[in-house]
């Protein structure tokens, strides 16, 4: 693209946003300084200064009332990590991280994931729709679009190794009203252009015949065929466990809070655990990206927040559609977002949303009223489905660049740096391909100071544990023939029993929390939101681990449920009274 020299870029921004804009050529990007009257303001200016072929926006565009957010550290302080060497630190363990780490351990490299978290996936790659989008909606030419159709083809024999559920019902873009069917020939042309994998003009009678509760003003629809569903955060945790089972070590709450460069290389990273050394560092840290970029001395963009929020209904709803549905109207036509419509789980839950609202808020996981009123219209797209089938709602945060397209490349100015940053949508469906990509620039990397060989003994598959509720009756029976703890129903809304708790407790990559039992087996996910098997899980995280049920948490140190056991405490405010 054509760089506009900064005099002009200077004009154009100033003219538009004011005189108080100072942008700067700072080293090849664009850095903006000044001050703008809004959040809305100064986004528009990132995205303004995006289209004067600058690599990269640096948007430190002041806006009254508006902080800069600090990374807050996990609490967890030790020496767990001081003075070690990795060929390999990969920053983040949301499925871009964990993703990475099972291709790079195809490689004789010795690799750690940091993760300031208390579990894989807490963040954007927890908090989505799991579609695996077929690649239609990307924008023609951008990374977006091309790292979305590799990721596609390469999710289901991935999933098949890993040993969890994928799906392909294929997705609906549904004509509203008589005339949206004149933008057909405008989506078979976007679609050759992408590679998309199939299409087809479904008429309004073929709809109603494939999708027999759709809404009645529809004229046919834009199927695509390739669309998938997965879990993501199983996806994650899978994609991990498999790194760990073939050698790559993970770290949890374990914060990466600034690097030590020497002679244009990353010499060191200072944790909150210690301080240790890598050969090549990956940064994949999600909403931080540009913040890990910066410890670097390599802070070439920035990223700026948008919020989704998704409500989800009740488990048997994915019964009354067939299909992943959506039914945009032509004002998206311009929008930066796919506009959202009824995702399907692998499970059986239908997902409305995402909304997209950008706001200030690397993890402001907020939800408003407006929001979730906005999420009602997608209901109307299948006459089956009401508000009070909705069990729950909540919120993620896409990692947007000003240019709206993913950041994957070798640094610029480090050695030894690589980034995968702005993963927004479809990151999760782009993951397999970007990883591929990603373990490619890390190998060339450490080619430089190590012979760097394939390892003779990879698994590629995932060992796993029978889940109950999914297997017919004659091999749940003779799963609970072998192993009672299969027969006692832990979770009731999600039919998860006692056995499937605890294995999820055995795995190379245990984490003892509520949430991350969740993640790992649904109990807790159903309608009663864990009413009901709270406790008993918690006994069993207990009885596995010789923790008291009180020392256990719903997602981590600071988040207990129990301050001790009601007798205890009845006893000592009596002796506290006396
Ligand atoms: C509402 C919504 C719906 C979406 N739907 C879809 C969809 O259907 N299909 C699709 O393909 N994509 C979808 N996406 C996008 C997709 O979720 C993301 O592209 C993807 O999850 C990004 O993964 P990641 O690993 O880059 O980031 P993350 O999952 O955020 O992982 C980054 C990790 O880095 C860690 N970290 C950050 N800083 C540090 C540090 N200093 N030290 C240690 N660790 C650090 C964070 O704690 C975090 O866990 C959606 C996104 C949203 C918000």
């Amino acid at each position: 693209m054509l760089v506009i020299p900064i005099a002009k870029a200077t004009k154009k921004l100033r003219e538009r946003f004011g005189a108080s804009l100072e942008p700067r050529d700072d080293r090849g990007s664009l850095l903006l300084e000044g001050t703008v009257p809004s959040w809305d303001a100064k986004i528009e200016a990132g995205w303004a200064a995006a289209r004067f072929g600058y690599h990269g926006v640096v948007n430190d565009l002041m806006v009254p009332g508006v902080c800069d957010e600090a990374l807050e550290q996990p609490p967890l302080r030790d020496g767990a990590l001081e003075g070690a060497y990795f060929d390999v630190a990969i920053v983040g363990g949301g499925v871009i991280g964990a993703a990475l780490a099972r291709e790079l351990a195809r490689w004789e490299l010795s690799v750690l994931v940091l993760e300031k978290e208390y579990d894989l996936a807490v963040h954007t790659s927890g908090r989505n729709d799991g579609m695996i989008h077929d690649g239609f909606a990307a924008s023609p030419g951008t990374k977006k679009a091309a790292y979305n159709v590799r990721g596609n083809r390469l999710w289901e024999p991935l999933c098949r190794e890993l040993g969890i559920e994928f799906k392909r019902p294929g997705s609906l873009v549904i004509f509203r009203g008589r005339t949206s069917a004149i933008a057909y020939p405008l989506m078979v042309a976007r679609a050759k252009e992408n590679a998309v994998d199939g299409w087809e003009y479904w008429s309004r009678a073929r709809l109603r015949a494939e999708e027999p509760n759709v809404h009645p003003d529809q004229h046919g629809a834009f199927f695509l065929p390739s669309a998938g569903v997965l879990s993501p955060y199983k996806a994650t945790i899978a994609l991990a466990e498999n790194a760990a089972a073939n050698g790559v070590r993970f770290s949890f709450d374990t914060c990466l809070l600034s690097m030590g460069v020497e002679g244009g290389r990353v010499a060191s990273l200072r944790t909150n655990r210690g301080e240790f050394r890598a050969g090549v560092v990956v940064n994949a840290a999600g909403n931080w990206a540009d913040v890990v970029a910066g410890m670097a001395g390599d802070r070439f963009f920035s990223l700026h927040q948008r919020c989704g929020t998704e409500l989800i209904l009740d488990i048997n709803t994915g019964a009354t559609q067939r299909h992943i549905m959506s039914m945009p109207s032509l004002l998206q036509v311009r929008s930066k977002t796919k506009g959202g419509g009824l995702v399907l789980t692998p499970e059986g839950n239908v997902l409305a949303g995402p909304t997209a609202r950008e706001r200030p808020g690397r993890e402001d996981y907020s939800t408003s009223a407006a929001e979730l009123r906005e999420l009602e219209r997608h209901l109307k797209i299948n006459t089956k489905l009401s508000l009070s089938q909705v069990i729950s709602y909540f919120a993620g945060v896409r990692p947007c660049s000003y240019e709206e397209d993913f950041i994957i490349e070798k640094s610029r100015r480090v050695a030894n740096l690589v980034h995968a940053a702005g993963i927004q949508s479809p990151g999760l469906a782009s993951a397999p391909a970007i990883a591929a990509d990603l373990a490619a620039m890390v190998v060339d990397i450490a080619a430089g100071f190590k012979a760097v060989r394939l390892r003779a003994r990879w698994m590629p598959h995932r060992g796993t544990k029978p889940e109950l509720r999914r297997l017919p009756l004659e091999e749940r029976a003779q799963a609970i023939a072998r192993d009672g703890s299969y027969g006692r129903i832990v979770c009731r809304c999600e039919e998860v029993s006692e056995g499937e708790v605890r294995d999820s407790l055995r795995t190379l990559l245990p984490v003892y929390s509520l949430d991350a039992v969740k993640r790992r087996t649904r109990a807790g996910m159903g309608r009663c939101h864990g009413a009901f098997c709270t406790p008993r899980v918690m006994e069993i995280i207990a009885s596995e681990t010789g923790m008291e049920p009180c020392a256990v948490s719903k997602k981590g140190p600071g988040s207990y449920l129990c301050a001790g056991k009601t007798k205890e405490h009845k006893a000592q405010a009596a002796e506290a009274r006396s």
